[in-house]
């Protein structure tokens, strides 16, 4: 919950040609002690340098004054983007209409004419700071949903049990990867991964156990490929990689690079050693073909290295990929 604006906090800069009207002010408002800074000005110059060098959330400002009247001073002072929201409050001895209708049409948030009831200025006062208030809440509650929104934004793109990308976030990011691939005609691959036989460590072992393989395995393909390269959790027990400006023989050896890696890594819990089949596939600059027609041909390749045999890479461009002994 946010904290209340912090009225202890807040400052008033008044600016009079008048010292005598200055001190008035200034003691009716510490009666209340409605602000904890008080700053003065005996004229809108002067008012100009002060109100840059403390930044007060409320002026004062006197409208007849020598060197720089109260017009000229809002007029300069509302000109600098950093002042647009502090509040104005025009004291004049003049009552007349086209004044007040000036110095609201220069940004000038209230108007009241002197001499007036410390009262009423008092109770303007309060108002403002009421609204300061407010404003203030509403500012931090807007930061904290901002905020929010961020996290949400990123957690809709991350599969939770793994930390890696999700299929929603693959596919989008990849259909940019893939077109701008094709404009510069540079080549780019695929991998499709799934874990052999995984059902049987479910099965046998539980779901936790399940799951903590499957993070395990997430880890090592991470790990095996480029920072550059966008990994994801396609599915279940299901991975996928786009390597840009990666070949088909060299997505091959990367695939079987990710093999080698997760047959030689030892799961915590899984007393056998837990393999992947992997179908590589790559883009086809010519076809001008869709991401799902790459995956497609990845897939096929995934379920060609499964009948032979799993724990293996098999290319769907044919290219050989190199399978060194552990
Ligand atoms: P294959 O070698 O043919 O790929 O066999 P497999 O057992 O790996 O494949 P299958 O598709 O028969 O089984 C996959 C299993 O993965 C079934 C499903 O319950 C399990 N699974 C899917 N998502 C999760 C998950 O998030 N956690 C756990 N523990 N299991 C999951
Ligand atoms: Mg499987
Ligand atoms: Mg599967």
């Amino acid at each position: 919950m946010a904290t209340p604006f912090d009225r202890s906090s807040s400052s008033v800069l008044v600016i009079d040609d008048s010292r005598a009207i200055r001190r008035i002010i200034r003691a009716t408002l510490e009666q209340r002690r409605l602000f904890s800074a008080y700053h003065e000005a005996s004229n809108g110059e002067e008012g100009l340098s002060v109100a840059a060098a403390v930044a007060p959330d409320m002026i004062l400002c006197d409208l007849d004054m020598p060197v720089l009247d109260g017009f000229g001073f809002l007029r300069r002072f509302r000109a600098v983007e950093a002042n647009r929201s502090a509040f104005v409050l025009m004291l004049s001895g003049s009552g007349e209409s086209r004044n007040k209708v000036e110095g609201f049409s220069l940004g000038a948030d209230d108007y009241i004419v002197k001499p007036c009831d410390p009262a009423e200025l008092c109770a303007r006062v309060s108002n403002y700071l009421r609204l300061k208030q407010l404003q203030a809440q509403l500012e931090r509650q807007n930061d904290e949903l901002e905020r929010k929104n961020r996290e949400l934004a990123a957690l809709a793109t991350i599969d939770p049990l793994t930390g890696l990308h999700n299929r929603r976030y693959f596919l989008t990011a990849v259909e940019g990867e893939v077109a701008s691939a094709r404009a510069t005609s540079t080549p780019g691959s695929v991998l499709m991964i799934d874990i052999d036989h995984f059902k049987r460590i479910n099965d046998t072992l539980g779901h936790a156990q399940g799951d903590a393989a499957l993070v395990a395995v997430a880890s090592t393909v991470r790990r095996t490929l480029r920072s550059s390269d966008v990994v994801a959790r396609f599915g279940g027990e299901e991975f996928v990689a786009w390597m840009p400006q990666t070949s088909a023989a060299d997505g091959a050896a990367i695939g079987e690079r990710i093999r080698a890696a997760v047959a030689s890594c030892r799961i915590a819990g899984v007393p056998w050693t837990v393999s992947v089949s992997i179908g590589s596939s790559s883009l086809d600059l010519d076809a001008h073909e869709p991401i799902d027609a790459v995956l497609a041909r990845a897939d096929a390749a995934l379920y060609a290295a499964k009948q032979g045999g799993r724990d293996r890479v098999v290319s769907a461009s044919g290219v050989a990929s190199v399978r060194t002994a552990a």
